[in-house]
C-alpha cells in the first residue's frame, strides 16, 4: 500500500518512516514530484494539516497524510504555536526561532510548554483527524544535536535531556509526532 507523507522535511520523514509498518511504502512530497511549498493559511495546526492532505489527495489522487505541529508555550500565551516555523521571520530559521523563544522567556518563571501535533488523513473518502501531545519545559541554554526546530530546547517531562539529545527511536516512543502517528498506525491496520 502507497501513502504520501505531505512534507519536504527529510528530519520529520525519516522520524515518522521507522514508525510505519514495512508493508506500507511510504512516499514524501519530493518523491511524487510535487515541488510547491504546499499554503499553509489556516490559523490552526489542525487547519493546515487537512489542507496539506486535501492538496495532495485532489491535485494527485495519491492517499495521504500531512501532519503540522505547534509549540505552546504557557507563559506567552500559548505562543509560537501556529506560526512555530515563522516565529523569527519568513526565513523558518531554526536558531533565530529559538533564541528569540529564549529572549522572550528571559526573566519568567513559569517555562512549561507543549508540543502538539495534529496528523490529517484524507484517504479515499476517510477524512480522519489524530492529535498528539507532548508536555515539557523550554530549559536555558540549547543542548544537543540530533532532531531539528526547536528540539535543544525541549525537555519533555520526566527526562533530564532534550529532544535534541535523544535518538530518533526515543523521541517518537514519547514525543509528541510519535503519539499522534501511533493512532494513525492502529487505524491503519484495522
Ligand atoms: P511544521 O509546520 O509541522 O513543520 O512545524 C512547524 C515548526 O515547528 C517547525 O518549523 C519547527 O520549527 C517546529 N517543530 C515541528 N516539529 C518539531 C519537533 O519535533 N521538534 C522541534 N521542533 C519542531
Amino acid at each position: 500500500m502507497k501513502l504520501v507523507f505531505a512534507t519536504h522535511n527529510q528530519n520529520k520523514f525519516t522520524e515518522v518512516k521507522v514508525m510505519l509498518p514495512h508493508h506500507l511504502e511510504l512516499l514524501s512530497l519530493d518523491d511524487i514530484g510535487c515541488d510547491e511549498e504546499i499554503p499553509e493559511t489556516a490559523d490552526t495546526i489542525e487547519g493546515n494539516a487537512i489542507l496539506k492532505a486535501n492538496y495532495v489527495r485532489d491535485n494527485y489522487n495519491l492517499d495521504c497524510f500531512a501532519d503540522d505541529t505547534g509549540l505552546e508555550v504557557k507563559s506567552l500565551n500559548n505562543e509560537p504555536g501556529v506560526y512555530s516555523a515563522r516565529y523569527a521571520g519568513e526565513a523558518h530559521n531554526a536558531e533565530a526561532n529559538i533564541q528569540k523563544l529564549l529572549k522572550n522567556l528571559d526573566g519568567k518563571e513559569d517555562r512549561s510548554a507543549r508540543f502538539k501535533t495534529a496528523i490529517a488523513l484524507s484517504m479515499n473518502h476517510s477524512k480522519i483527524m489524530f492529535l498528539g501531545i507532548c508536555e515539557g519545559e523550554i530549559i536555558k541554554e540549547p543542548r544537543g544535536e540530533s532532531g531539528f526546530g526547536y528540539d535543544p530546547i525541549f525537555q519533555p517531562e520526566g527526562f533530564n535531556t532534550t529532544f535534541a539529545e535523544m535518538t530518533l527511536i526515543q523521541k517518537s516512543e514519547i514525543g509528541h509526532r510519535g503519539k499522534a502517528m501511533g493512532q494513525l498506525i492502529d487505524y491503519l491496520s484495522k
